[in-house]
C-alpha cells in the first residue's frame, strides 16, 4: 500500500479540490465530455471498489469509494459538492477514502476507509428524495461502507439516509458533538509531544499558542488551563475569543499574529494548510500539535518543520478523537470508553516519533508507516478461511 499524499481524509474542506459551485455546468450530463483511465486511478493507491449510482427521478449522482476493508467496514462521510467534473469527484472520493483508512488504522479502530460524494449543489432544499437515493446506494453495498456527515451534509440528511439503510452514523441524539473527545485526544497528544522533547509530560508553565477558539479549541483551552499552561489565543470571531479569554485565562492576539507568538506549542485548531511557506519560517515554537485537518500545505512543509527542529504531531493521528467518537456510536460504547480510547493517542504519537527516529524520516511519514504496519499485520492474520 502506498502512503497517502498528506491527507487526514476527514471532514475538512481545506484541501478538497472541488471547484466553486458557480464553475460547474448545471447542464452537464453525467460523464459527458470526459474520458479518464478509471482503473488506473483505482490501481494507483490500491482502492478496492468504486460504486456509481444514478437516480433519474431525483438527479442523484453519487460515488462511493472504498479504499480498504482489511481492518473492517469502510467508514467515511458523504461530501455533497458541485464538482467541476465527474473525474474531480472521483479523485476527491478516492483521496479522502484513502485518508480514512490511515486515520482509522492509527486510531486502533476496526474500520477501513471509504468516502461518499454526491455531485450537485449542496444548497438544494429538495433533500429527502436525494438523500434517500444515497441511502439506497449505501444499502446496496451491504455494510461494506458506512456513511456519516461531511461537507455539505447535516445530521438531518443522515436521518433521510437512515430511512433506507442502517449503515449510517452521526444521527440526531446519538453520539453527539465529537469535539470534547477530539479535544481530549489533542490534549493527550500535546502531552506526548512535550514528553518526547523533555522527558516529562507536565504542561505546567508551558506556553501554548492556540489558533481557533471553536468547538475543539474551546475544550482544549480548558484542559490546558487546568494543567497550568498559559494560553495565547486567536479567532476571527471575537465572541469565541472572549469565551476562551474568560474561561481559560487566555491572552488574545490578532489572527495573523498567532504565528509569531513565542511559545512551546502551536496548536492549530481552525483551518488546514496553516503550515506553509510563509508560516513555517515565522513559528517560534518547539511543537506543532492541534486538531485541524491537513495542516501541512504540502508534504515538504513537514520536512521543513523537521529541519527547523520543530516536533510535528501528524494531524490525522492527533485529531483521531472525532473518528473514535463515531466508532463509539457504532458500537454503543459508553462515553468513558471513547475518552479512554482517545487518550491512547498519547502512546500512538510516542510510537510515531520512535518510528521516525528508527527510520530517519519525518513524523508525518512515520505515521503512514505505522498505519501500513497495522494493516499489513492484520491482513496476514486474516488470510485464512475460518
Ligand atoms: P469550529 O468551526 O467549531 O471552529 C473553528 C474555529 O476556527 C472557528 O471559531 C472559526 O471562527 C475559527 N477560524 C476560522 N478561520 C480562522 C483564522 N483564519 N484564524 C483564526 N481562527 C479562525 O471547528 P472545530 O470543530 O473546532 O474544528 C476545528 C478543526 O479541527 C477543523 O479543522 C476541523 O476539521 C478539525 N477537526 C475537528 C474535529 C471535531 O471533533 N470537531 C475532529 C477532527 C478534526
Amino acid at each position: 500500500m502506498k502512503a497517502p499524499a498528506k491527507s487526514s481524509g476527514s471532514s475538512s474542506p481545506a484541501v478538497s479540490t472541488p471547484a466553486p459551485s458557480a464553475a460547474a455546468d448545471p447542464g452537464r450530463k453525467p460523464g459527458e465530455g470526459e474520458g479518464f483511465d478509471f482503473f488506473s486511478l483505482l490501481a494507483e493507491h490500491e482502492h478496492e471498489q468504486v460504486s456509481a449510482y444514478y437516480d433519474p427521478s431525483t438527479g442523484y449522482r453519487g460515488l462511493i469509494a472504498i479504499h480498504s476493508t482489511v481492518l473492517g467496514p469502510a467508514l467515511g462521510g458523504t461530501r455533497f459538492w458541485n464538482y467541476q467534473s465527474d473525474r474531480d469527484a472521483l479523485i476527491d472520493a478516492l483521496r479522502l477514502a484513502r485518508g480514512m483508512t490511515y486515520k482509522a488504522a492509527v486510531a486502533g479502530l476496526n474500520l477501513g476507509g471509504g468516502k461518499g460524494v454526491i455531485i450537485g449543489d449542496n444548497r438544494t432544499t429538495r433533500r429527502e428524495a436525494l438523500f434517500r437515493a444515497h441511502g439506497r446506494h449505501v444499502e446496496s453495498l451491504k455494510g461494506r461502507y458506512i456513511t456519516a456527515e461531511d461537507v455539505g451534509t447535516s445530521t438531518a440528511d443522515m436521518e433521510y439516509i437512515k430511512a433506507e439503510t442502517n449503515h449510517v452514523t452521526g444521527l440526531i441524539g446519538r453520539s453527539g458533538d465529537p469535539s470534547p473527545v477530539t479535544a481530549f485526544g489533542v490534549y493527550r497528544g500535546i502531552k506526548a509531544c512535550v514528553r518526547y522533547r523533555s522527558g516529562s509530560d507536565s504542561l505546567s508553565g508551558k506556553a501554548v499558542a492556540l489558533q481557533g477558539c471553536g468547538s475543539v479549541g474551546y475544550h482544549l483551552a480548558k484542559l490546558l488551563h487546568a494543567e497550568g499552561a498559559s494560553i495565547t489565543c486567536t479567532d476571527i470571531d471575537p465572541q469565541r475569543v472572549k469565551r476562551v479569554v474568560e474561561d481559560s485565562a487566555a491572552k488574545a492576539v490578532a489572527p495573523d499574529a498567532i504565528y509569531d507568538v513565542r511559545a512551546s506549542i502551536f496548536a492549530p485548531c481552525a483551518l488546514g494548510a496553516v503550515i506553509n511557506d510563509d508560516t513555517v519560517q515565522r513559528l517560534q515554537v518547539e511543537i506543532v500539535a492541534g486538531a485541524a485537518n491537513n495542516q501541512l500545505a504540502e508534504d515538504r512543509h513537514g520536512d521543513l518543520l523537521e529541519r527547523r527542529g520543530i516536533t510535528y504531531a501528524p494531524d490525522y493521528v492527533i485529531n483521531g478523537g472525532g473518528l473514535i467518537n463515531v466508532n463509539a456510536e457504532l458500537h454503543g460504547w459508553a462515553p468513558e470508553r471513547a475518552r479512554s480510547k482517545a487518550g491512547e493517542i498519547y502512546d500512538t504519537l510516542l510510537r510515531v516519533f520512535e518510528i521516525a527516529r528508527e527510520e530517519g524520516c519525518p513524523s508525518y511519514r512515520a505515521a503512514d508507516r505505522l498505519a501500513e504496519q497495522r494493516i499489513a499485520a492484520i491482513a496476514k492474520v486474516r488470510r485464512n478461511f475460518v
